[in-house]
This record gives C-alpha cells, structure tokens and sequence, in this order.
C-alpha cells in the first residue's frame, strides 16, 4: 500500500469516527478558561484563578449560534477533519 493510499485510509476511519459519534464540524472550536461563579470556589477568591481550558464548539444552526463543549478527544477529532480548527485562539480570559 502507497503512502497515500494509507493516508486515505486513515482518513477514512476518522470520517467513520465522526460520523458515528454525530458530530459534524462546521464552526469553530475555541479553547476558553472561565469562572463558574461559586462563591466558595477558588476562582472567586482568586482573581487570576479560572476554570479550563474547555474546548468549546461554536455553530450556526439555521440563524442562531449553538454551542457546546467538547472533550479533549472530541475536539481533536474536528482537528484532524478540519485543519483549520489549529488556529483556535485563547482569546476568552473571562
Ligand atoms: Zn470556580
């Protein structure tokens, strides 16, 4: 088996991964650290303490965006599909 066609078998397999898990990544995925809010959390006492990285997955769904959170797995999936999801920003300091 050539190279490429190995590639593409790979591929395939991560295609079926996706498909039988659902997910179709269209949107982006963004990694983002937040607060939960607790009062007696630590991140409420600490200015500089948050929650995360959570991966998060944002889409349009007819008009309106959706979004969801993602495992660390889940997101490196939308990766290998999507290459572009690399460009994932840490934008989100809440
Ligand atoms: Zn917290």
């Amino acid at each position: 088996m050539g190279k490429t066609e190995q590639f593409s078998d790979e591929y395939q397999k991560l295609r079926d991964q996706l498909t039988q898990t659902g997910y179709i990544c269209t949107g982006s995925i963004t990694t983002v650290y937040r607060k939960c809010g607790k009062s007696y959390c630590f991140c409420a006492k600490d200015e500089n303490a948050v929650h995360g990285p959570y991966n998060v997955w944002t889409r349009k769904v007819k008009g309106k965006t959706v979004t969801r959170n993602l495992t660390d797995a889940q997101a490196e999936l939308c990766k290998v599909e999507f290459p572009r999801f690399d460009g994932h920003d840490f934008g989100m300091m809440v």
